[in-house]
């Protein structure tokens, strides 16, 4: 069965609950792509008035993070249960920035995803290269370290509803902007490495996003190959030309 293009919509910090509110109303007609699974990830204080602005449309509002404990004495932290009672479907996991300011790794990466799913949160896994990491040539020995660290104890149908998300480093929020080239032999990689873990059978069903610098001009060519099941979408996000990624094959 072919797999499902997802392109989801990676806020950030931007957008108060009031501007989210007026983003997600400008954005809802333009967004309608009955190919495409459409999610806003927005800022945990969105949450709330995002779902009740998105509620009648296809728009899926997922998180942007998520802790990997219950409940309990975890300051500023919020918790699969917030995010599941407030009708939270999906979070974004171990994105680069988080990794890099507010120190995430692998093992914290897994132990996030295992949480999500234990609670019926699709995660968005990110994974990437630095571009250091592209120039000595360890792109994908790097990336599927990262994957089999994040899906450690990940049962394979808990796999094959996963989304993972390539976002080379150096394309993030700079307009570079992988090459298809580039962009879908990772993506490759990324489902081989699948294959090897689990089956053939899981590789084919996980969904595995390209994101960094995605804009309304480079999306067509990008979604079009193989291996790249839709986007990651940072700045583009924000702005009406989210409609022209979401509807890239109109
Ligand atoms: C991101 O934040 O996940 C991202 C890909 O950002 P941008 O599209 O702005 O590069």
């Amino acid at each position: 069965m072919a797999r499902k293009k997802i392109i989801a919509g990676n806020w950030k910090m931007n957008m108060t609950p009031s501007q989210a509110v007026e983003l997600i109303n400008t954005l809802k007609p333009l967004v309608v792509n009955e190919d495409v699974d459409v999610v806003f990830c927005v800022p945990a204080i969105d949450i709330i008035p995002a779902i009740e602005a998105a509620k009648g449309t296809n728009i899926v509002i997922g998180a942007e993070n998520m802790y990997f404990e219950e409940k309990g004495a975890f300051t500023g932290e919020i918790s699969p249960e917030m995010l599941t009672d407030a009708g939270v479907k999906y979070v974004i996991i171990g994105h680069s920035e988080r990794r890099e300011y507010f120190a995430e790794t692998d093992e914290t990466v897994n132990k996030k995803v295992l949480k999500a799913f234990e609670h019926g949160i699709t995660p968005i896994i990110c994974c990437g290269e630095t571009l250091t990491q592209r120039e000595q040539g360890v792109t994908i020995d790097f990336i599927r370290q990262q994957i089999k660290i994040a899906f450690l104890n990940v049962t394979a149908s808990q796999a094959a509803s996963a989304v993972i998300a390539y976002e080379p480093i150096w394309a993030i929020g700079t307009g570079k902007v992988a090459t298809t080239k580039q962009a879908q032999e990772v993506c490759k990689a990324i489902r081989d490495c699948i294959a090897e873990i689990y089956d053939a059978e899981t590789a084919e069903a996980i969904r595995i996003q390209y994101g960094g610098s995605v804009s309304a001009s480079s999306a067509p060519e990008l979604f079009a190959q193989p291996d790249i099941d839709g986007g990651l979408v940072g700045g583009a996000s924000l702005k009406p030309d989210f409609g022209k990624i979401v509807c890239y094959n109109k």
